[in-house]
């Protein structure tokens, strides 16, 4: 199976790597730009000094606004080239849009706004509501600048702020800038010619993060009566393609999707929200799921004395691998070698059960051959669906392998050419993803991001990232990062978001008590941080390695490469053992390693 795994991800490899990928910007900048759910209105561009400034009013915005405000700083303003808080979930309204993960987990502050998402994996709409709820709970709304995009920040050491410049001809000076953007905020294009010769030619299309309702008819839950006459393409077979075949599938004339590798996909199980279960719940239930979640899935995976609350397709690796280890003699004689072999095997089992899923479902044997994922379980995210595989039986749907061509070919004035064959099509979907790691230059919507001295934030950080705790970095006095960068990773990315809001609304807070203007990690600082990280990091690259090319792992070249890795360099002891790490230097109150100037 090794060798058939090989054999998978070598067709699938490309030699550009993440350089493949279109960024949307130029020609295509309008598949970006454009915002379908809210009209840009008209206003005076703003000229003020702001003591805080959010970029992003998705999770990580909102946490971060949330802490800022809880540290008694009241001069928050969330700015966001979206109509509205939301992130990516005010940009993904695509019908079927879901959530993938145990919303009881993912979506935060469940117990501080009394709310609980109506089934275990939650409507986007009704996460998007959520975000609205934070975005009101905690005053966010209060001057936050919507449909705004900045285009360069520079600091100003004469003012000792960073001096920010819109696309609305804005002149913002901010004291503080937290990067709250997130990792999917940029979607890309597959890297194929012809794109603006098909929409030239009167071809649509569109970003499935930019969902166009106009023309499709319907919603987020789906009835798309306007392509009943469409022949519609699909690229990208992704979490997001998987949520949008059933629908796609039912409601268009003719649907082709374009595979190059598949999903693997389990059964989903989504189940309402048992009121029983949800009247029992004690207070700390949701920070009690989270951590067993965290410790159940993939990133730690061998627990004991500990129930899997959660118990679903992502922990199931964890729950068989546990099983076989209690069931070994010697449990506690067991190396890392017999642990990793144990987890190989247990891999595989899980993959042979989906693989032979797609067999017991898809009718066609050819396609159902095509359908199966031949790589390591979490070489690519994995997604669950009841309806996703049966959409392959419908007679308007078919399925074109792309893998042997490493991808579609090009667009053609009339439609896409895959396998050297034309298939005329009236819109084309884009669900080829976001600029996730690729260049770090492109991942970013802001064309400037300069420091003290003209530094530039995507040079300084160009090889490697240059942080302490991943959220500060020399040269750049004011300015905070969450994300994926150097700190601690768990299986909920908002988890991550919230550890990290609470610890720079900390640090900001602490500054301005300490009467200093500006902070930023003193050389040795940093440097010690980048040493613990690298010196703790565990080689991952033969897993990496091993797997099918994909925004996990650098489209096949392995996270190290060009700061490549979608996980940053994360902090490999744990999230919770990072999580404890920097409350214990919150609790120090030296400010260890940062240096503040009055
Ligand atoms: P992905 O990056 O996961 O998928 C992009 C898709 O486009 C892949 O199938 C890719 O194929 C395909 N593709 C790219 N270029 C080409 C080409 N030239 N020819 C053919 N196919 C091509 O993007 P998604 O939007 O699906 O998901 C991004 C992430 O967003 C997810 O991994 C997940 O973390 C998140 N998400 C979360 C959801 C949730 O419920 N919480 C729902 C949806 C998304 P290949 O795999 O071969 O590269």
């Amino acid at each position: 199976m090794r060798v058939k795994y090989a054999a998978e991800r070598a067709k699938r490899v490309r030699d550009e790597g993440a350089a493949q990928y279109l960024e949307l910007d130029g020609d295509l900048a309008g598949l970006y730009e454009v915002d379908p759910y809210t009209p840009v209105t008209e206003r005076d561009p703003i000229d003020e000094d702001i003591e805080v400034v959010v970029l992003g009013g998705g999770f990580a915005g909102l946490l971060s606004g949330a802490y800022l405000k809880k540290a008694g700083i009241g001069d928050v303003r969330v700015i966001d080239m979206a109509g509205d808080f939301g992130g990516v979930w005010y940009w993904n309204r695509f019908p079927g849009i879901q959530c993938d993960n145990d919303a009881y987990c993912y979506i935060p502050m469940l117990e501080e706004l009394d709310f609980l998402p109506s089934k275990k994996f939650a409507d986007g709409a009704e996460i998007f509501g959520h975000c609205q709820a934070m975005g009101k709970h905690f005053g966010l709304y209060d001057g936050a600048i919507f449909s705004t995009q900045v285009e360069t920040m520079r600091w100003d050491d004469s003012i000792k702020r960073w001096r920010l410049t819109t696309n609305r001809g804005d002149d913002i000076r901010a004291r503080f800038v937290v990067m709250a953007q997130g990792s999917y905020n940029k979607p890309k294009l597959p890297g194929i010619p012809g794109i603006k010769e098909y929409l030239d030619a009167g071809g649509h299309a569109f970003h499935s993060a930019r969902w166009d309702y106009d023309y499709t008819g319907g919603d987020a839950s789906g009835g798309l009566h306007k392509l009943a006459d469409k022949r519609v393409a699909l690229i990208g077979t992704g979490a997001t393609g998987v949520q949008l075949v059933p629908h796609l599938g039912r409601d268009a004339k003719q649907l082709f999707v374009f595979q190059r590798t598949p999903s693997s996909v389990d059964m989903r199980e989504n189940t309402p929200t048992d009121p029983e279960w949800a009247a029992a719940l004690q207070p700390g239930w949701q920070e009690e799921r989270k951590r067993n979640f965290h410790n159940w899935s993939p990133f730690v995976g061998v627990v004991f004395g500990e129930p899997d609350l959660v118990c679903d397709f992502w922990t199931e690796l964890g729950r068989n691998m546990t099983a076989r280890i209690a069931a070994s003699p010697d449990p506690a004689s067991l190396g890392v070698e017999e642990i990793m072999a144990i987890r190989e095997e247990e891999d595989y089992r899980i993959m042979e059960r989906l693989r032979r899923r797609v067999e017991s479902i898809v009718e066609d044997p050819q396609t159902a051959e095509a359908l199966k994922p031949y790589y390591r379980f979490m070489c690519k995210r994995p997604c669950s669906s009841e309806t996703y595989l049966p959409a392959f039986n419908l007679p308007n749907v078919t399925l074109v392998d792309v893998a042997e061509s490493k991808g579609v070919e090009r667009l053609t004035k009339k439609g896409i050419i895959a396998n050297g064959v034309e298939y005329e099509v009236d819109c084309v979907v884009f669900a080829s993803g976001f600029e996730i790691s690729t260049e770090i230059s492109r991942r970013y919507a802001i064309d400037v991001i300069e420091g003290r001295d003209g530094l530039s934030l995507f040079d300084s950080w160009h090889d490697s990232y240059q942080t302490l705790h991943g959220m500060t970095s020399r040269g750049f006095p004011n300015q905070f990062h969450l994300g994926f960068i150097q700190g601690g990773v768990s299986a909920n990315t908002t988890a991550m978001f919230e550890q990290q809001a609470r610890h720079i609304a900390y640090i900001i807070a602490e500054v301005s008590k300490r009467g200093a203007t500006t902070v930023e990690p003193s050389q040795a600082g940093q440097d010690n941080w980048v040493n613990t990280v690298r010196e703790l990091a565990i080689d991952n690259s033969a897993f990496e390695l091993s797997c099918t090319p994909g925004y996990y792992n650098n489209e096949g070249r392995g996270a190290s490469e060009n700061n490549g890795g979608f996980l940053g360099h994360f902090y490999s002891p744990g999230f919770y053992a990072f999580d404890e790490l920097i409350a214990q230097w919150r609790d120090k109150g030296d400010l260890d390693g940062l240096e503040l100037g009055h």
